[in-house]
């Protein structure tokens, strides 16, 4: 039911959100609780029309905007003390064309909406992350990717889109706009509304995992074979004995993780559906869009570090030795994956095959130290950072870090001049 309009705007005049579902002065908190905003307004639209509506009462009123997908960042991209647009609702997938390899999906279509009706099209999503909660929208405005050196972003695949920007129009942005595409593929929610996007897509196909548990010794030795060898490699590695359970990872019970990692591979499998189907643990196989996701029940919080794929060894036996020696009591696995170069202007694999590096601490702990001494460690790599999840790039840091930082800043005043769509986050590295 929509909530009753309990204030007038602040003219007068009747409130235009009087038929849309809202609320006023709600408190909001993220996946993990560490991030949390009252907003004036937390708008639920139903449709792309209440949607747009909203944010030309925003414009009208002097309200900033930010729209909120599944609250599944670490980073304070989402708050406002103005309207939050919940677009949860705003969500289907609109159209796939197996031919051309496209879908297209309205852009609160959550990543796990995507897979069904791909496959019956005869489709899949090439690559996909740990998870399948967030929004398509919220994904594509981090830079949210999967692990496989042949493999980009989910921003990556971003080939059209039409945004309500901050002029209150809706602007449809196809191939050919490349300076535009290439803002929008990761923009940190800063262009405006996206509303629905087109993505690429490849063929369907079924994965084979396997989960194996190797010493880091064996890890090191099988180093470049295990990177080009995989569709999809990944690894977990574990500084103490409780690490893995911190993650819910299921290790042996007679093996002891210290030192060891939990690696995960994929590969594509040839499967008939009537017998080759496995739900056996650490060894499935089933459609892709089923494999993929996992499942992070115990909330934490995350920092996410990417550093040039030619220095990742390096890299993480650095990031292993101060987590042994200075910081021993950081418990979190050290998770390190793959991601292929891509092209969007302040995406952070912006000309550079990239491996991430990612480690995480327990809400309510002070960890900002160790979080410092990793920041202050990886600045040695050039370390570029995810939207998402924790880190402490200032805006000067990110126009070093990133080429097409001062495009994309021209691309987002153009988009939206008056700052609709910033807050004191995305103003500072933004504005
Ligand atoms: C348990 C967990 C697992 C994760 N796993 C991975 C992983 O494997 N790989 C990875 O890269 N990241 C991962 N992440 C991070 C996550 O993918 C990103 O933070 C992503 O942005 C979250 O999407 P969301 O829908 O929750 O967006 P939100 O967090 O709600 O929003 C993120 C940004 O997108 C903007 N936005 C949302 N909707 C729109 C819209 N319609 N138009 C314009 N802007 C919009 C918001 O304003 C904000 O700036 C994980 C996070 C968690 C909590």
């Amino acid at each position: 039911m929509p909530s009753e309009p309990t204030n007038p705007s602040p003219t007068g005049r009747p409130n235009p959100l009087a038929g849309i579902d809202h609320s006023l002065h709600q408190q909001w908190t993220n996946w993990s609780g560490s991030q949390s905003a009252t907003p004036a307004y937390t708008v639920r639209p139903r449709t792309e029309q209440e949607a747009i509506d909203t944010v030309r009462f925003a414009i009208r009123e002097g309200y900033p905007v930010r729209a909120l997908g599944a609250g599944h960042s670490f980073t304070p991209v989402v708050q406002t003390g103005g309207i939050l647009l919940d677009m949860q609702h705003v969500s289907a997938v609109t159209g796939t064309d197996a031919e051309k390899r496209r879908v297209r999906a309205l852009g609160g279509t959550a990543i796990r909406e995507f897979g069904p009706p791909l496959w019956e099209a005869g489709l899949s999503l090439a690559n996909q992350g740990d998870v399948d909660h967030q929004s398509i929208a919220g994904a594509l405005s981090t830079g949210t990717h999967g692990s496989g050196t042949e493999f980009g972003s989910f921003s990556s695949t971003l080939k059209g889109a039409r945004i309500l920007n901050g002029h209150g129009e809706v602007v449809e942005i196809t191939e050919k706009d490349v300076r535009e595409l290439r803002a929008a593929q990761v923009a940190v929610g800063t262009l405006g509304i996206l509303l629905e996007v087109e993505l690429e897509v490849v063929p369907r196909y079924h994965l084979q995992e396997q989960i194996t548990y190797p010493t880091w010794e064996e890890s090191r030795a099988s180093w470049d074979r295990d990177i080009a060898d995989n569709r999809h490699y990944s690894f977990l590695w574990c500084p103490h004995e409780g690490s893995a359970e911190l993650y819910e990872l299921p290790t042996p019970d007679d093996l002891s993780m210290v030192n060891r990692s939990y690696t995960k591979r994929y590969n594509e499998v040839e499967l008939d559906e009537s017998t080759g189907v496995s739900a056996e643990k650490g060894s499935r196989r089933d459609r892709a869009y089923r494999i993929y996701p996992g499942g992070f029940g115990i909330p934490f919080h995350e920092l996410e570090y990417y550093v040039d794929s030619r220095h990742a060894l390096e890299a993480v036996e650095a990031m292993q030795d101060l987590m042994r020696n200075r910081h021993p009591e950081q418990q979190y696995p050290l998770e390190v994956r793959w991601v292929k170069q891509d092209e969007g202007l302040i995406s952070p694999f912006q000309g550079r095959d990239t491996t991430v590096l990612s480690v995480s601490g327990a809400p309510g702990t002070d960890y900002w130290p160790y979080l410092l001494d990793v920041d202050a460690m990886l600045q040695g790599f050039d370390a570029r950072a995810h939207w998402g999840k924790i880190h402490l790039l200032t805006r000067d840091r990110v126009a070093e870090l990133y080429p097409g930082y001062e495009e994309f800043v021209a691309v987002r005043r153009e988009f939206d001049p008056n700052g609709v769509f910033l807050n004191d986050h995305t103003r500072a590295l933004f504005g």
